[in-house]
């Protein structure tokens, strides 16, 4: 396996970074996760452009212009000769001294890491996922915005281990005034109606490459999509409840804080969204390799 870093393709031995850079000792940079699909990247550019998004939020300057950037992911794929994978961008302020200072990091490190995707199991999918609230709130949006997808996941982390320690794969994740934002690595959906809600990104959450995609594709199928403030009342009395990110694409929730969503099956609206996403994550994305 190829690592890339700051413009050089090493091996996975070799692909090592100082334990000075600013992303290690302070968690001072931005990330993203990307898939492939068929040898074709799903959504480069909104992924790109939330990296570079989340670099000018925490006032990070990505030294090479997107352009380059695009071309370093294809490139990556390509040395790892991968057609369904998994990509993940991390950008760090660099190296720099103990200090906690960014002015000291004069160079941003790079680093793309393109693997062999793992899948959740496929029963996830059929039987849908149980989740939990957790006591931990999501960050507030006045300290560190949960729209920067920054090397910051220790608030995701400790949501996490709240979930394992009650024994479910997901969890629930509420903002500082109690209602609810989104899990802690996919944003969240409900369905009443025949309408579908999600919280909008004003009020903290990731705004998800996924999430977007699956708004487009119900408002294509008629369906109407809100983007409004809920309470955990709303998902507890839904008909369906789903969701959304580009590790676990679309997946049904079934049961919620003991709660059974509608009949405990995932329901109609979730499947015709989960093989629609199948369906464009099959055709669309930047081809890796010439056509
Ligand atoms: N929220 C959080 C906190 C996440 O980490 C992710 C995964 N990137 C998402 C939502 C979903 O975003 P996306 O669909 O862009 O993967």
């Amino acid at each position: 396996m190829l690592v890339y870093i700051d413009g050089e393709y090493l091996p996975k031995e070799e692909a090592k970074i100082s334990v000075f850079d600013h992303g290690l000792l302070y968690g001072d940079g931005v990330f993203e996760g990307i898939r492939s699909y068929k040898g074709r990247v799903f959504k480069l550019d909104e992924h790109l452009q939330r990296l570079y998004d989340s670099a000018k939020a925490i006032m990070l300057k990505i030294p090479i212009p997107i352009e380059d950037m695009e071309e370093a992911v294809l490139e990556t794929l390509r040395r790892n000769q991968l057609h369904d994978a998994y990509i993940r961008l991390v950008i760090t302020r660099g190296v720099g001294d103990l200090g906690l200072d960014p002015d000291k990091c004069p160079v941003p490190t790079i680093v793309i890491i393109t693997d062999k995707i793992t899948l959740y199991p496929p029963n996830f999918y059929d039987d849908g996922l149980e989740i939990v609230t957790v006591s931990v709130r999501r960050n507030y949006t006045e300290a560190v915005s949960p729209r920067i997808k920054s090397l910051n996941y220790l608030n995701n982390i400790l949501a996490k281990i709240e979930g394992k320690q009650a024994g479910v794969e997901e969890v629930l994740m509420l903002n500082a005034e109690g209602y609810v934002v989104e899990c802690s690595g996919d944003n969240i959906f409900f369905v009443k109606d025949n309408v579908i809600v999600t919280p909008p990104t004003h009020l903290g959450i990731l705004e998800g490459v996924t999430r977007n995609t699956v708004i487009d594709l119900a408002r294509e199928l008629g369906i109407t999509v809100e983007e409004k403030v809920f309470t955990r009342h709303d998902l507890y009395t839904a008909e369906e409840c789903f969701l959304t990110g580009t590790a676990a694409e679309v997946i049904p929730v079934v049961k919620i804080d003991q709660r059974i969503v509608g009949n405990g099956s995932p329901g109609t609206v979730t499947q015709k969204l989960i093989e629609e996403f199948h369906h464009v994550t099959d055709v669309l994305g930047t081809p890796i390799y010439p056509e």
